[in-house]
């Protein structure tokens, strides 16, 4: 007997289900896992059927009716809702929300999820017309390319034009017409596959470990210095499986996605690649979900919320630079793209491989401790050098435009060399506070309680918390002097001092002010490759994934800042940054040098990493996070407030504090204001709990959400639980 009851997650920020009645003649096709449209309230909303049942404990008259089911196959197969439960305790986020950010925007709106027709075309008549055709040669050729087969219109419009179809319509020799949509899935049996160097030892070593996982779950690591063939590898491990039909899913960090990278793929296989990137149209995504889920794609491509693609033969995920932070959801459901692919791997039983230069010290621990495999790749692949990596002691040194004068020195040898230098500042704008040289005044965003950064080049004042601008003013608003002076330095400051300290070379800057634009990014590091520019400057956006052959020298300007920070993260950030910054520089056959402007020139921290390695440093710092008893050694979840009035804020995590009392082994930190204690006109507070296992965060969080939820402050102030927190 089928079941008249329906369980549906919605898209509504509720910690639950919802009961509908399925009408007799929908109920043999509302199938768990595919859309249905409901009303909710005066609304209709799109939800997803999560199981059926019989009974309900909401009454019978008062249950709603499923008005339409959009699917007619599951569009969430059973182990990817398993997964989407599993998230939802995990990350303590409503199960609706979750559902909703595991699809297409396209599919949240119910737009349907098959790619149901197809345009093609084919010939008219069973006389061959190709002799009357001679005077038109195109025509010709497209008419007897049809005569061998009907084919698609997409195909065939790359290379033919519309008046070539034009042309044979008219005399009746071709027509188009709507086809089934039938998914070519057996683009294994034709691999055209391009040369591969031979892998190296480490490389070899690697390769065989993680193909012995052939259908079945693990994860590994690759530890391998920039440049070490870890890509190398990942290709290496792909060709068995896409050899046996299976689907690779990689994901790489949201700036780290190159048309390079891609090439690189594409040409070992001779396949497509499918990408989802944040420059698409929910078209384009769509599309790339359809072909992941029918099986048509072979290797899928993606930033963080490619994870939730839906592979018809999954064979193996790929994180690379598994340590970047843009896999951490920022606001939402925060969820780690890195974790959540562990987690999908053990579900599908495949395994999952993730890739890094400087490995996040939580996947560290989990090689060091068995629980992951673990390979190291020491050597640089080909026959480039390591970059030799040094320290500026710029204490009591005149600094011009942040750099001392043995800096420059340096930089014009590199130059004279033909050489191409890079510079790595990070903060974007020219200066980071404008100053009245007559009476101290400094323009601040009201909102932020911040300074706003001088933007020189468009003329302007903003706020780099809220994005609140303005035009720069003339005189000081306070005291009416003309004397602004701006204070610090940024990289468009850096940019202008180094065309006038080197005149005779060019500059190019990299930051997100100068890389806006679908294309920019892209063409600016195709100019450079080429040798347009000899100085580079930028902020993290160069020091990510790159090849930059003809750079020797990489300079950090200033260190400092990030040696004294409150973020016990901040070490380990500054440690991936220089290692990975210095593995831009001399890849090839240049030698490369990285020098670091610091005043601290003797702490401990800089001098292992420069005297050991980052694989060093990061042992070292894992027996200070185990000392201190901090992540991995523990487990965190953040729970933060806000609100215009700060007495708000902070009075609900005080009492969601009491609501955790008596919660045995949590250990409770705060309220204490963030890091940016006041955004957008909201004073920022937050409750750090901790506890030594991580099963232990949940089952405090399921007992005491709900009494939080009941707080009289809760609907009052903007809050949120975050799991694994990584920004405080
Ligand atoms: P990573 O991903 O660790 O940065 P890549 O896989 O991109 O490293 O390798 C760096 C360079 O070395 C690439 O140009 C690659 O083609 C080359 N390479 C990798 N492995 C080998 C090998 N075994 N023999 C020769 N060249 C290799
Ligand atoms: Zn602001």
């Amino acid at each position: 007997m089928t079941k008249p009851i329906a369980q549906i997650a919605l898209p509504v920020p509720m910690r639950r289900l919802f009961d509908y009645s399925l009408p007799e003649p929908l109920r043999a096709s509302a199938l768990p896992g595919v859309r249905v449209q409901v009303p909710f309230g005066s609304r209709r909303l799109v939800g997803i059927v999560v199981t059926l049942k019989s009974e309900s404990d909401v009454p019978t008259s008062k249950l709603r009716n499923i008005t339409e089911v959009l699917d007619s196959e599951p569009v969430l197969h059973a182990l990817h809702q398993k997964w989407l439960h599993w998230a939802s305790q995990y990350y303590q986020h409503p199960i609706g929300e979750i559902y909703q950010a595991a699809l297409p925007v396209s599919l949240r709106k119910g737009l349907p999820a098959e790619q149901q027709h197809i345009k093609m075309w084919r010939t008219l008549g069973d006389e061959d017309a190709a002799e009357s055709l001679k005077r038109a040669p195109r025509q010709k050729a497209l008419y007897q390319l049809l005569k061998q087969q009907p084919l698609t219109d997409a195909a065939l419009k790359q290379e033919f034009s519309p008046q070539v179809f034009k042309g044979l319509e008219e005399k009746s020799l071709i027509e188009c017409y709507q086809s089934d949509y039938e998914p070519d899935t057996q683009w294994f049996k034709h691999l055209d596959m391009g040369p591969a160097p031979r892998p190296n030892v480490e490389q070899s070593l690697a390769i065989s470990g993680i193909n012995q996982l052939y259908q079945q779950f693990g994860c590994v690591l690759l530890e391998g210095v920039t440049g070490s063939g870890k890509t190398e590898v990942y290709l290496q491990c792909i060709e068995p499986l896409l050899k046996s039909g299976h689907q690779v899913l990689i994901l790489v960090p949201e700036i780290g996605l190159t048309p390079q990278t891609v090439q690189r793929f594409e040409r070992r296989f001779g396949l497509p690649v499918g990408l989802l990137h944040s420059g698409l149209t929910d078209n384009e995504r769509l599309s790339v979900w359809q072909k992941a889920r029918s099986g048509e794609l072979g290797i899928i491509i993606g930033t963080r919320s490619a994870i939730f693609t839906p592979l018809a033969r999954p064979g193996m995920i790929i994180v690379d630079e598994e340590h970047d932070h843009s896999y951490k959801q920022q606001d939402g459901w925060r969820y780690h793209a890195r974790d959540m692919a562990v987690v999908r791997a053990s579900l599908e039983n495949i395994p999952l491989v993730l890739g890094s230069a400087t490995p996040s010290l939580e996947s560290l621990n989990n090689a060091l401790t068995g629980k992951y495999r673990h390979y190291l790749l020491k050597q640089r692949a080909g026959n480039a050098e390591p970059v030799k990596q040094q320290m500026l002691d710029v204490k009591d040194q005149p600094l011009k435009y942040g750099l001392a004068a043995g800096m420059q020195d340096k930089i014009a040898q590199h130059l004279q060399r033909g050489q191409q230098v890079m510079l790595f500042i990070n903060r974007r704008g020219y200066a980071p506070a404008l100053i009245c040289h007559h009476c101290g005044h400094v323009e601040m965003c009201q909102r932020c309680d911040t300074s706003f950064t001088l933007h020189r080049r468009q003329n302007k004042l903003q706020c780099h918390h809220c994005g609140d601008a303005k035009p720069l003013p003339r005189a000081c608003p306070s005291c009416q002097q003309p004397q602004l002076t701006p204070v610090g330095l940024g990289t468009e400051q850096l940019e202008q001092g180094l065309t006038e300290l080197f005149p005779e070379y060019r500059a190019v800057r990299i930051d997100s002010d100068a890389t806006r634009g679908k294309q920019k990014l892209h063409q600016l590091l195709e100019d450079i490759q080429q040798g347009d520019y000899q100085l580079l400057i930028g902020t993290q956006i160069l020091a990510k994934g790159h090849h930059f052959p003809n750079v020797s020298l990489v300079v950090i300007v200033d260190v400092d800042a990030a040696l004294f920070s409150a973020d016990y993260r901040a070490a380990e950030k500054l440690a991936q940054l220089i290692t990975q910054v210095s593995g831009r520089a001399g890849r090839a056959h240049v030698a490369g040098e990285l020098w670091l402007q610091t005043h601290n020139p003797s702490h401990p921290l800089l001098q292992d990493l420069l005297n050991n390695g980052y694989q060093h440093f990061a042992r070292y710092a894992l027996s200070e996070r185990q000392f201190a008893n901090l992540p991995p050694f523990s487990h965190q979840a953040l729970v933060r407030a806000e609100s215009h009035d700060p007495r708000q804020a902070f009075e609900f995590l005080s009492q969601a504090r009491t609501c955790f009392a008596d919660t045995d082994g949590v250990l409770l930190t705060g309220p204490l204001p963030a890091l940016v204690e006041k955004r957008q006109g909201r004073f920022r507070f937050q409750l750090l709990l901790q506890t030594a296992k991580r099963t232990g965060i949940q089952q405090a969080l399921n007992r005491r959400l709900p009494q939080m939820e009941s707080l009289s402050l809760a609907p009052k102030v903007r809050w949120s639980v975050d799991i694994d927190p990584q920004d405080f």
